[in-house]
């Protein structure tokens, strides 16, 4: 049992044969409709103000009904409503990034996940602390910027979006850079980019299993950021610089990929780190999760962050990856949420896979 939420009481009420998937329309919400829908449930999209149109444009994806609010926080209050209409909601990047984790916790309607894991992801300080001691390499913080000694990258607080990001190469840089926001200064690793995304179910015991439950890869993506990854194409950082043009790392895309088969066993295993260790910080990672890394070439894993839930990444693989192919046909994370709640509640244990 991941919480004994309130939320989790509403549950008593609901009429469990006739489940709702719910999200806010955004991020990776077409994806959890399909996947919904393919299992058999109804969906119910979450809009703020009108729904976007080309929502008309994805029949396979469009909800079966728009629950229109005038702003985010006003999902606060809709709690009885959603309650009513026997919604489950699956938490995005975007629905916990706009309602603010805090709120997001506080919410009182069945959610897909152990929301405890929003205190520890949304902090940076705290992120490391369960990365580190579940034993996963993590790119070197340097606490004084006279330490630096290498590439790093100053990230503010709540540098959102890619933006605020900085590469330094030495002190000297750091202090033209000026900072006066609070800031942390990460060594920048340089590797290849792999976005990993696992799912973990409490429930699912076969396959490759941890100490309770099994982990799955689903699929690997890698970002597109504008304007880093093009910005060669204009000259050298250095001569872009003078001219006042710096890089920023604002997400506009996902490219698939796969990663070389003989690196995958030390992707599981850092996967069942990341969970095992989550047991005991705070009841349990569930579902899908992140491990954003790059790997040098070494072949070593360096984690920058962890995302716990479903990933924009994941968006490519509406009908698969190479694989989820592995585990079964047309299985995107979306549909797979949907599969872990519909197994759930057949087996009676929900209360493991909500909160
Ligand atoms: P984040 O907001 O932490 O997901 O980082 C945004 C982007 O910055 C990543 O997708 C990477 O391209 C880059 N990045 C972040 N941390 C590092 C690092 N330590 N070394 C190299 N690149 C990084």
């Amino acid at each position: 049992m991941v919480g004994d939420s309130e939320a989790l009481k509403r549950l008593e009420n609901y009429d469990r044969d006739n489940l709702v998937i719910s999200t806010l329309c955004s991020h990776t919400s077409l994806q959890i409709f399909n996947g919904a829908k393919k299992e058999g449930f109804r969906t119910l999209g979450i809009s703020i103000g009108s729904p976007p149109k080309f929502y008309e444009a994805f029949p396979n994806a469009k909800p079966d009904e728009f629950y229109v609010v005038d702003e985010h926080e006003h999902i606060l209050t809709k709690a009885d409503e959603l309650c009513k209409k026997n919604v489950i909601l699956i938490p995005h990047g975007s629905f916990v990034e706009y309602l603010g984790p805090e709120n997001f916790e506080k919410l009182e309607v069945p959610t897909f996940g152990n929301r405890k894991v929003l205190g520890w992801e949304s902090s940076r300080i705290k992120e490391r602390e369960w990365l580190e001691s579940a034993g996963i390499e993590m790119p070197r913080l340097f606490n004084e910027p006279e330490q630096i000694d290498r590439p790093v990258v100053v990230k503010f607080d709540g540098a959102k979006g890619g933006r605020g990001f900085f590469i330094v190469k030495n002190f000297e840089e750091f202090k033209r850079v000026n900072p006066t926001q609070t800031y942390s200064i990460q060594e920048y690793v340089l590797g290849t980019r792999y976005y990993l995304h696992y799912f973990y179910s409490p429930i699912r015991e076969e396959g490759y299993k941890l100490s309770k439950g099994s982990l799955e890869l689903l699929s690997i993506d890698r970002r597109d950021e504008t304007n880093i990854d093009e910005m060669y194409k204009l000259g050298s950082q250095e001569e872009l610089k003078k001219l006042n043009i710096y890089p920023s790392f604002v997400v506009t895309g996902n490219v698939p990929l796969t990663i070389r088969e003989s690196l995958l066993e030390e992707v599981f295993d850092m996967g069942e780190k990341v969970v095992e260790k989550s047991f005991d910080l705070f009841g349990g990672i569930i579902g899908p999760f992140c491990l954003e890394t790059i790997v040098n070439d070494k072949l070593e894993f360096k984690v920058f962050e962890v995302s716990a839930r479903i990933v924009a990444g994941t968006n490519p693989f509406i009908s698969g990856s190479p694989y989820s192919d592995l585990l079964g046909p047309d299985l995107s994370t979306g549909r797979r949420i949907a599969q872990e709640i519909l197994m759930a509640n057949e087996m009676d244990r929900l209360d493991e896979i909500l909160s």
